[in-house]
């Protein structure tokens, strides 16, 4: 694996931090060390998990000539909010087809993400219904794009295909390292599990470093055994493109939907509990839609004994609080 060799833009100029969560810790009974990184604080407005992604996704779409970018997410997308940032950032134009999940949540002059859509100079934004299918709704706006005289790069939800969960492999790389120079030995890390291209970035970048160290992804929105099976074939197609020869193994993705709750973007109680603490004893705002309930799984799992014999536990921080100020009301209540 030598992933100087494939193209980035280079968003992402140092390290981000790992840091101590020592009131967590002792919330949780001490006996584990729960410790975080801060990728809520990578470069790009806002910070967040896409701008690891991005850096290759828009390398790939300068060097094929593109002059515009056609994304999609949720009405409340923080993928959709970082591409926007970075299309603003490489003076390229981007439009959003929206997917409305949820009936009805679709607010045109909403707060949170979609606020800041319209802050960053949006093109265009398309809303579709839940369960449409978003490679042929993007495929329309490119097409019309074309039409236009335009060269439009289409970025897959969540920029998650090879491309884009190589920068979390980089990522993997980036933190074996830092535990190296801290001195620090983790026996497991918890990320929140999505679009896929995080988690299978992260266990390809621990398997093409050899580092060992086990992940447990936390589901967002689908069943355990789907949300495995997707991650694991993007697994396999990154461990391709970065160069990991051996295959990997079907149990080294590891998913627990038990946090899901309702369904994507539905309010827990346990995520508005971890949301809570986070803030209250960390001072660090997670998200309702993924971190928090990602959060909400490792507290779970922590007080039901999950990491019994592990001295230290790593949560991958994805980002997302400007979605909290959608969802000020579940909060306030
Ligand atoms: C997209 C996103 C995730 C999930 O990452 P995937 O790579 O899509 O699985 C987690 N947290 C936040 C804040 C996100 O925006």
């Amino acid at each position: 694996m030598n992933l100087a060799r494939l193209p980035r833009r280079g968003y992402v100029d140092a390290p981000t931090p790992i840091e101590p969560l020592f009131h967590l810790s002792e919330l949780l009974g001490g006996r584990v060390n729960f410790w975080m990184k801060r990728d809520d604080l990578l470069p790009g407005c806002a910070g967040g998990n896409k701008t690891r992604k991005l850096d290759y996704s828009f390398a790939d779409a300068i060097a094929g000539g593109a002059d515009t970018i056609v994304t999609c997410g949720a009405v409340q997308s923080n993928h959709c909010r970082l591409t926007l940032a970075w299309a603003v950032k490489e003076k390229m134009d981007c439009h959003l087809v929206l997917e409305e999940r949820v009936k009805g949540s679709y607010k045109p002059d909403g707060s949170g993400n979609n606020f800041l859509f319209h802050l960053m100079g949006v093109k265009s934004i398309t809303v579709v219904p839940g369960g449409s299918a978003m490679a042929q709704e993007m495929q329309k706006v490119a097409d019309r794009l074309v039409d236009e005289g335009r060269t439009p790069y289409i970025i897959p939800g969540g920029a998650s295909n090879s491309i884009g969960a190589t920068g979390y492999v980089a990522c993997a790389q980036e933190t074996v390292q830092q535990l190296y120079e801290k001195k620090l030995v983790i026996d497991h890390i918890v990320v929140p599990s999505g679009s896929a291209g995080t988690h299978a970035g992260m266990v390809v970048g621990m398997e093409g470093t050899s580092a060992n160290i086990p992940i447990s992804g936390i589901n967002v929105s689908r069943r355990r055994e789907l949300q495995e099976k997707i991650v694991h074939e993007l697994v396999a197609a990154t461990a391709e493109r970065v160069g990991v020869a051996r295959p990997i193994a079907a149990e080294k993705v590891r998913c627990f939907d038990e946090y899901v709750g309702e369904g994507y973007s539905l309010p827990t109680e346990s995520m508005i509990e971890a949301v809570k603490i986070m803030a209250s004893t960390e001072a660090i705002l997670m998200d309702p839609v993924y971190s928090g309930k990602a959060m909400a799984g490792m507290i779970d799992l922590a007080r039901t004994g999950y990491f019994d014999g592990c001295a230290n536990v790593l949560f991958l921080h994805t980002g997302g609080s400007p979605a909290l100020y959608a969802y000020t009301p579940t909060f306030m209540s």
